[in-house]
């Protein structure tokens, strides 16, 4: 499983932060920092999900208002939003 964040969506909500602690605050920038990620193109932040860290990113990104956060199966079929 892979979270893709899009930094540019994100408005600061921090919902994120309370369902997965790879989601951290960055008070300053109002905007939610993902821990251990590569950037895929502009503001587009990447990482694989791990197994027991799947429920938890799944939450994450169903709790973003402006769906920032988009989850990928194993096959890149989009699962989340
Ligand atoms: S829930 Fe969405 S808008 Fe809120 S901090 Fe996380 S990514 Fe940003």
């Amino acid at each position: 499983m892979r979270v893709e964040y899009d930094y540019d969506t994100c408005i600061g909500m921090f919902q994120c932060v309370a369902e997965w602690d790879a989601f951290e605050r960055d008070e300053d920038a109002g905007k939610a920092v993902l821990a251990d990620s590569e950037e895929h193109g502009e503001d587009v932040f990447v990482r694989e999900v791990p197994d027991d860290a799947e429920l938890d990113a799944k939450f994450a990104a169903r709790s973003c208002p402006v769906d920032a956060i988009t989850i990928y199966d194993d096959d890149g079929e989009q699962l989340i939003p």
